[in-house]
């Protein structure tokens, strides 16, 4: 296969991730690698297209796979025999447990099933228990075989110490506004002011604002709430939509729009709610300060409460009404 030929790998078409990529060229892999940053920047895409590019038989001295072969074509679709991605689901919460590192002991031990290398990417390395971390490093330290291993963690100190030491060590950067901006606009189809409402939501970290702009639900939820709000005698309809919400979805967009309305108050800018521009504007005269700033306290005090299984009506009636819009 010819170099022209090749379709343009997905990482080149993030350009904060080439740098990272990069790293892995000058040399042989290492065994371990703990990729490390914030949460949807690109990670895992990161430690996939390593495993891709070890695993692509068409690949030479590792630096680039071809993206054609059956393969590649197993890999991105995560069903890669001699790959091994765990947890399983990850993103809805599920952790690595002891049983899983037992499982990975008896994977790296069997020959390979391609006649490459073995690749594990382990998810959440930050979240691991005692057991399970445990297990992880006593897995690293012990294993000879051809198996390479791909960590992930959100924070990087959070990761037990001793794991940390026997991985190669790689910072995923997020991008910056305009990069992330540039790649969101390339990648989906929504307007300007979208796009940068989706990634204020998201922190700035661009595939979690590529999946946000993706969840419906999510943006019809957000209008229907900030409609609630805006609309300043309809306790009802307030409550009609936030009880059927997550208590921790209500609380996030209310305090955006609470942030907004300071920040407005103080510079004259909003952050996260862009398309409310003129709801805010007017708010921002009238309002309070000090009742605004009682308010964001409120709802940061019912996004803790909510998950202690308190009195969700009447905690919503008390935020509703101690609103200062
Ligand atoms: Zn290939």
């Amino acid at each position: 296969m010819s170099k022209s030929s090749m379709p343009k790998n997905e990482l080149s078409k993030m350009p904060w991730l080439l740098p990272e990529a990069g790293f892995t060229l000058k040399s042989a892999i290492p065994k371990a690698i703990l990729f490390y940053g914030r949460e949807g920047i690109g990670k895992f895409l990161m430690a996939k297209s390593l495993a891709k590019k070890i695993l692509c038989p068409y690949s030479s001295n590792f630096e680039t796979s071809c993206d054609e072969c059956k393969d590649c074509h197993m890999v991105k679709i995560n069903v890669h025999p001699d790959l091994i991605i765990l947890p399983n689901q990850f993103g809805d919460g599920s952790k690595i447990n002891v049983e899983d590192i037992r499982g990975l002991q008896n994977f790296a031990t069997k020959s390979s099933h391609r006649g490459k290398s073995k690749m594990v990417i382990l998810n959440k390395v930050d979240q691991l228990g005692h057991h399970a971390g445990n297990a992880v490093l006593k897995l690293l330290e012990e294993d000879q075989t051809n198996t390479f291993y791909f960590l992930i963690a959100e924070k990087l100190s959070e990761v037990i110490p001793t794991i940390r030491s026997r991985c190669l060590k790689s910072n995923i950067k997020q991008p910056s506004k305009e990069v992330a901006l540039k790649w969101l606009s390339e990648n989906t189809r929504h307007s300007t002011d979208i796009l940068l409402n989706s990634l204020a939501i998201s922190g700035f970290a661009p595939l979690k604002a590529k999946d946000l702009l993706d969840n419906k639900e999510f943006w019809d939820d957000r209008t229907s709430l900030l409609r609630a709000m805006t609309d300043h005698d309809d306790l009802d309809g307030f409550l009609a939509i936030s009880e059927r919400m997550e208590p921790s979805l209500v609380a996030n967009i209310l305090l955006m729009l609470a942030y907004d309305i300071l920040l407005y108050q103080s510079i004259g800018q909003i952050r996260y709610n862009s398309d409310y521009e003129r709801f805010i504007s007017n708010i921002s005269k009238t309002a309070i300060r000090k009742t605004l700033f009682e308010w964001y306290s409120s709802i940061i005090v019912y996004s803790k409460q909510a998950s202690h299984g308190l009195n969700n009506r009447l905690a919503l009636e008390a935020l509703f009404l101690s609103s200062p819009i």
